[in-house]
């Protein structure tokens, strides 16, 4: 496969990246990542949210998309969100495909290099396995009856990519207000719903791809030393406890008390020319 590596020729112009937001983390969360890692990439980020937001629109300007979707969590909700990242990626004409939640952290470098050993003419769907098996779901069929289909999925919370070669094939279901019907039909969330499209609609499926992290895993595991070469990264609660990076420095818990300094910290070993890094205290 080394010979047809086309590293060097990708660059992050070739990428839509979509976070999916809401209005309640328009300031806890969306904040920090365009602290963050949105400063690296602010040509290509899109953040797809359900309210309009001056503050926020004064940063993105016309990358923070407002959609109609309705600020709940339910699977409807959710799917419409995605198919307006869907839509907007198929309408952007770049040649990759990204989403993320607002409790990601993406590293564009190893974004970059991670896509750059493949080639977005091929059938490509890369992201971490929500299961350690292919979900079971029962897809409605005109007729009232069901069928039972199995799919395996990147959970949407580890960030997954999509090749345009692939997306332009899932355009019959995934496109315009088809994302959401296909989504009615297996009554399942939009990261699903999106596995079940390639994987049973399409013919595509998953390459499992272990440089993708969700909060649903013990982010303590991932050696230090490894951190830099991670694609996402994220934070939250995890089987009752606070999940986050093992990462000493540049922010120590008193300079910063939130749990969020562990993306700070992590900006600042990966840029750290940035301003407000050579500020912190010991560096
Ligand atoms: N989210 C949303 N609408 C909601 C709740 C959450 O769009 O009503 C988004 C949120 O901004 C995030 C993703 O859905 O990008 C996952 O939400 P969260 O991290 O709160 O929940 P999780 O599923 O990870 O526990
Ligand atoms: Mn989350």
């Amino acid at each position: 496969l080394e010979g047809y590596r086309t590293e060097g020729s990708l660059t992050l112009g070739d990428i839509f990246i979509a976070v999916k937001t809401t209005k309640r983390f328009h300031q806890s969360r969306m904040e920090l990542l365009l602290d963050t890692w949105i400063s690296q990439a602010r040509e290509q980020t899109y953040v797809f949210t359900d309210e309009e937001d001056d503050a926020l629109k004064r940063r993105m300007g016309d990358h923070a998309i407002f959609t109609n979707c309705s600020a709940e969590h339910s699977h409807l909700a959710l799917s419409c969100k995605m198919a307006a990242e869907f839509d907007a990626f198929l309408s952007s004409g770049r040649s990759w495909f990204c989403h993320l939640d607002d409790d990601n952290y993406l590293n564009p470098r190893a974004l970059l290099k991670l896509l750059s050993s493949y080639s977005a003419t091929w059938d490509v769907y890369l992201g971490k396995p929500s299961l350690n098996r292919p979900i079971r779901a029962s897809e409605m069929l005109p007729n009232n009856q069901t069928k039972s289909v199995h799919f395996w999925f990147a959970t949407g919370g580890a960030g997954f990519c999509i090749s345009r070669k692939l997306a332009s094939k899932m355009v019959p279901w995934a496109s315009g207000r088809k994302f959401l019907s296909t989504s009615e039909l297996i009554r399942l969330p939009d990261d699903c719903t999106v596995g079940y499209i390639i994987e049973c609609k399409v013919g595509g499926q998953l390459l499992p791809n272990t440089l993708f992290h969700s909060h649903l895993e013990n982010l303590q595991l991932i050696p230090p030393s490894r951190l830099m070469q991670q694609v996402t990264l994220s934070y939250g609660v995890f089987e009752n406890k606070l999940n986050v990076i093992e990462l000493s420095g540049p922010f120590s818990p008193q300079e910063d008390p939130s749990r969020y300094r562990t993306f700070r910290s992590l900006h600042c070993h990966l840029y750290p020319d940035t301003s407000w890094c050579l500020q912190a205290v010991g560096w």
